[in-house]
């Protein structure tokens, strides 16, 4: 899970594991471990959460265990903040100059625009968030941990479906 502060990382994390939406989370880094049955097949997620920090981010060893763990990744802004947005775009650079390869299947990542229940405060529209995944390889997703709980499992499932078939691709 990468993106800024406050876009509900956790959130979503611990919507997917528990079904709930809890309210308030600590600035706790977790790796969760959940097994789910998906089409009739289990599947072993593990969840890597982790606190934003641009610091972290810009040190470099850091920045390449975060980007070398993961065989997906869900990168999250909330519609409501612009920033996070931009942050998001740069991340999908990121991982992709750090993973992928010339010639192999692209690393499967989902955009995520959360806290769509806030539509009255949003400044990121979907258009934007679908050109963005659109134009970067990425699937799209706009959700709200807060009320959906279908939305957060399609962003979760999605990505394992992705994280199968680049799998069978190679
Ligand atoms: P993180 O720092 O990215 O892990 O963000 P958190 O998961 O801690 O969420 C930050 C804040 O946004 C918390 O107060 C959450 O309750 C709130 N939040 C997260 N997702 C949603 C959502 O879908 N809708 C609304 N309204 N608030 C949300």
């Amino acid at each position: 899970m990468l993106g800024t502060d406050n876009v509900g990382k956790s959130a979503l994390t611990v919507r997917f594991l528990t079904r709930r939406f809890i309210g308030e989370y600590g600035d706790i880094e977790s790796i969760y471990s959940h097994n789910v049955i998906v089409d009739g097949k289990e599947i072993a997620f593990g969840i890597w959460d982790s606190p934003y920090s641009q610091e972290r981010l810009s040190e470099s060893s850091a920045q390449e265990k975060q980007t070398q763990w993961a065989d997906g990744f869900v990168l999250v802004y909330s519609i409501c903040d612009r920033a996070s947005f931009n942050a998001v775009a740069k991340l999908v650079q990121r991982v992709r100059a750090a993973r992928d390869c010339a010639g192999a299947e692209r690393t499967p990542i989902v955009i995520v625009g959360n806290k769509r229940d806030l539509h009255h405060r949003r400044t990121v529209t979907s258009e934007e968030g679908r050109l963005l995944a659109l134009t970067t390889d990425c699937q799209f997703y706009e959700v709200s941990a807060a009320e959906n709980y279908h939305g957060v499992l399609m962003v979760f499932h999605g990505l394992a479906d992705r994280i199968r078939e680049a799998r069978s691709a190679a």
